[in-house]
């Protein structure tokens, strides 16, 4: 099979007007806030005594990684930043290129849900957590999707 990504909208990428350099700024400012969520998120795992791999290639998924993954489980976590997946509470539209934001998060989603399909047809479960989720509650979804996949409770924890 090709490379391909069936998953991505048919419509070509929209045109759209150069952004300024404040918008610029703010956007860059908003990719480098997403990482912090997720640093949150493995903080709160290390401390259940819960070890992992972070951005872990997967064969047959090419040119994307795994944000948190238990390999031995096969349990994938993928922490969304809310702009850039179009979380249905936080992800804003700029008024501005608006064509463009609509067709940028459109592809974001498609791909999101092609990556979720690929890691189950390879047998891995898939957890999406958003970034405004507290990391205490997406570590609870995390250790069903674990204990689901057969991980025992842990004893002796300090
Ligand atoms: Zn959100």
């Amino acid at each position: 099979m090709a490379d391909a990504c069936n998953a991505t909208p048919a419509s070509s990428e929209p045109p759209r007007l150069r952004p300024d350099a404040a918008t610029s700024a703010q956007y860059a400012a908003r990719a480098r806030r997403e990482t912090s969520p997720e640093l949150a998120l493995r903080r709160e795992l290390h401390r259940r005594g819960l070890r992992f791999r972070v951005q872990t290639r997967v064969s047959g998924l090419p040119r994307r990684s795994v944000d948190i993954a238990f390999t031995r489980w096969k349990v994938a976590v993928m922490v969304d930043g809310c702009f850039w997946h179009g979380c249905p509470d936080h992800g804003t539209r700029p008024s501005r290129n608006s064509d463009w934001w609509e067709w940028k998060l459109a592809v974001n989603r498609a791909r999101d849900n092609d990556t979720d399909n690929r890691l189950s047809s390879l047998g891995w479960a898939v957890v999406r957590v958003w970034e405004h989720e507290e990391p205490a509650v997406a570590a609870e979804r995390i250790e069903a999707a674990l204990s689901q996949r057969g991980r025992g409770v842990p004893h002796g924890m300090a």
